[in-house]
């Protein structure tokens, strides 16, 4: 990789899709208003500012978005879904490799949804697909209400990955996104790519 931004993630690189590679389909949860928006807008900003186009209608979410991962020299697609748009995704029988789950660090009512949401595939659905909890806002540091130690705690109970992010600053949001491939890689074993 020639990555020469102040990247956290040296060996990753994260571009907008336009090509055919190994697709996994990613469906993001959580509460209103914890920035489900506004980390779907850094993905498709990340490294190519101004590919992505802005809506003229900006509060109509895209609800379906590609992005390009490359992770360990390999590149694969993640295709993003909205909850908002597959309110009955278990019924629609979607197929999905991965949830992430968002929530507030400044929201407590929304951290209790996401651990909701997370013991609900996990001990109802019974599945066993990657899910990356996701505490975002946390450049909102003096109203937090969520301490990364509760969150990562139930996370790893729950055998999931757990990421702090501020989508407001661009801060870990490429981390997230090499954090959801690795775990779904992980997930679907070493053969497949
Ligand atoms: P959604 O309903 O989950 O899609 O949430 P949005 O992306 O629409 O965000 C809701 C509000 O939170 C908006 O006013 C955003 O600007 C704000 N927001 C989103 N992410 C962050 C963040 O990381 N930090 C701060 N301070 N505000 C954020």
């Amino acid at each position: 990789s020639d990555d020469s931004g102040p990247a956290d993630s040296e060996d990753s690189h994260v571009n907008v899709h336009t090509s055919n590679l190994s697709l996994y389909r990613v469906l993001m949860m959580g509460s209103p208003g914890v920035g489900k928006t506004a980390l779907a807008r850094q993905f498709m900003t990340s490294e190519y500012k101004g590919t992505y186009t802005e809506s003229n209608t900006p509060d109509i979410i895209e609800p379906e978005r590609n992005v390009n991962v490359l992770l360990d020299d390999q590149e694969s697609t993640l295709h993003f879904l909205d909850e908002e748009q597959h309110p009955d995704f278990e019924a629609e029988e979607l197929p999905l490799d991965a949830y992430v789950v968002v929530f507030s660090v400044s929201d407590t009512t929304s951290y209790n949804h996401a651990v909701k949401t997370i013991r609900t595939l996990r001990d109802l659905h019974r599945t066993n697909k990657a899910i990356i909890l996701v505490g975002n806002k946390i450049d909102l540091a003096r109203q937090r209400r969520v301490a990364r130690h509760d969150a990562s705690r139930v996370a790893k109970k729950y055998d999931c990955r757990y990421i702090e992010t501020s989508a407001a600053l661009n801060h870990h949001v490429d981390e997230l996104l090499v954090g959801i491939l690795s775990q779904i890689r992980e997930q679907i074993g070493p053969s497949a790519n």
